[in-house]
């Protein structure tokens, strides 16, 4: 019999040790998860919507005991984690006000026949999720995915299957049908090959995944050889660019907030501080001063910053990417070491003179590392900022917003920014260009992607 063991990364020690499901048992939930799509998708918009909307409250009524899972499962600081929540129940109120006018049908005015778009369930969808915000992540995906009458298998990562079945289970308490949403348990070694099956099965209609860039090539080519739809949420390594007429002090305090948040494990986190030459000096002073004031610690404690990171591979891959680009030339301004004791936690590192080559610069660094490059001058910046295979957010720091918004039209991102830290809000389109992924989460866009867009004439 496999298992499935969670621990907590604040630790190291084990939480719960979970049954992994076997084949037969994984067929069991296809079958209902099928049958309960199907019968959800008969019931009226308005009504799935109203549906969501509990879900929005039982999100905040059981805020507290989501929270101290996330915080137990993979060490989240305790306000960040509670954030999740929160914004999750936000997210379920936006869809339930407005998913049914998103979903509505569209006339098309057409010679001699009458004409709509219409926008219908797309079926069960398999949902293959993160742990870095073990409820968010599921909860942006799978709110819009209700309201347009869809069922949902859930992979979740196996680090988070408590996060997983207490998701499940509140669904269920929400008022949605048993078995419409439905956390599989599935051992890591199974993980390749059982997804693959599922995305074949003809039950399935379509996948989306949030994850690394590996587990998306997978899940996207299992989807292209069944010719399936899919969504990918993949890495990023975002830039974050400041320019000489920058509020410098500003724009330090947010490049801390944009990099440490989620102890730097975000896809969306800054990861490339790109900075005008004229102002790098004073930016660096003030930044890494920002982050040697950063709070480590308990991820219990309301008063800690930066908890540790989520797995302890997860830490030695930080520590290859500092050690790989010193060697390279980097210089370390500070931290650059794991903290003695138990538990994955990692100082809040900076390198100045990153450039392309070096790994803190070409990869992801999915943790508290954050790497400067120098620019000449503004076209040098826009091509340090597009030199990365990855294409998610993008921040560009300066006095004046149209020149801000100039620089930001010349770097591939899914989203840009000005003056503001990279951030997901339910009525604003979320997703990739380049590596980082393709398909939209979040407002009309978002709930789009998982319906048929059905067209309808009527002669
Ligand atoms: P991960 O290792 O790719 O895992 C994500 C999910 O994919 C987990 O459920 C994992 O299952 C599963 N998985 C792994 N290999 C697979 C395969 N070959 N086939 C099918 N499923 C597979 O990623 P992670 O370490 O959990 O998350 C960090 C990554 O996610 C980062 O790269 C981050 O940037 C990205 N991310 C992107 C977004 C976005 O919106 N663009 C948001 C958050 C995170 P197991 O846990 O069982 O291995």
């Amino acid at each position: 019999m496999s298992t499935i063991q969670t621990s907590n990364p604040a630790t190291g020690r084990p939480i719960t040790s979970y049954e992994a499901w076997d084949a037969e048992r994984i067929e069991t939930a296809v079958q209902r998860a099928h049958a309960a799509s199907r019968a959800w998708a008969l019931i009226p918009v308005a009504e799935r919507a109203s549906r969501v909307a509990r879900i929005g409250q039982a999100l905040r009524s059981h805020a507290g005991h989501l929270t101290r899972l996330v915080v137990e499962e993979m060490g989240k600081p305790l306000a960040e984690a509670r954030g999740e929540v929160d914004k999750s129940a936000l997210t379920a109120d936006y869809y339930a006000a407005n998913g049914p006018g998103i979903l509505a049908d569209v006339r098309v005015a057409v010679d001699g026949a009458e004409a709509w778009v219409s926008y219908e369930p797309a079926g069960l969808v398999l949902a293959v999720m993160p742990w870095n915000f073990p409820v968010w992540q599921v909860m942006r995906f799978a709110l819009p995915s209700l309201v347009a009458g869809n069922g949902i298998l859930l992979k979740h990562a196996s680090n988070v299957t408590g996060s997983a079945l207490a998701l499940q289970d509140l669904c269920v308490r929400a008022g949605l049908p048993e078995h419409l949403v439905t956390a599989l348990l599935i051992a890591d070694a199974d993980v390749p090959g059982t997804t693959a099956r599922l995305i074949e099965d003809d039950r399935i209609a379509a996948v989306t995944l949030t994850g690394s860039n590996r587990a998306g090539a997978a899940v996207g080519s299992a989807a292209g050889r069944a010719a399936k739809k899919s969504v990918l949420e993949l890495g990023g390594s975002d830039a974050f660019v400041v320019l000489a007429d920058a509020d410098i002090e500003q724009a330090a305090a947010a490049a801390v907030k944009a990099r440490f948040t989620n102890s730097g494990q975000s896809c969306v986190c800054a990861k490339r501080f790109i900075v005008h030459q004229d102002v790098a000096d004073a930016f660096t002073e003030a930044f890494v001063a920002g982050v040697e004031e950063l709070t480590v610690g308990d991820p219990r404690d309301p008063g800690t910053q930066v908890g540790p990171l989520a797995r302890n591979d997860l830490r030695e891959a930080i520590q290859r990417q500092v050690e790989d680009s010193v060697a390279a030339g980097a210089r370390l301004l500070t931290g650059g070491k794991a903290l003695p004791g138990d538990g994955f936690f990692y100082q809040p590192t900076v390198l100045a003179d990153t450039e392309p080559g070096m790994a803190a610069f070409d990869e992801e660094t999915f943790g508290p590392l954050a790497a400067i490059a120098v620019a000449s001058d503004e076209d040098d910046a826009v091509r340090l900022a597009n030199a990365t295979s990855f294409g998610l957010g993008l921040s560009v720091w300066t006095a004046r917003s149209a020149r801000g918004i100039e620089v930001a039209r010349r770097i591939t991102s899914g989203a840009a920014f000005v003056n503001a830290v990279v951030a997901s809000d339910p009525r604003l389109p979320f997703g990739g260009t380049k590596r980082s992924g393709h398909g939209r989460e979040l407002a009309d866009a978002g709930i789009r992607e998982f319906t048929n867009t059905r067209t309808y004439w009527i002669g």
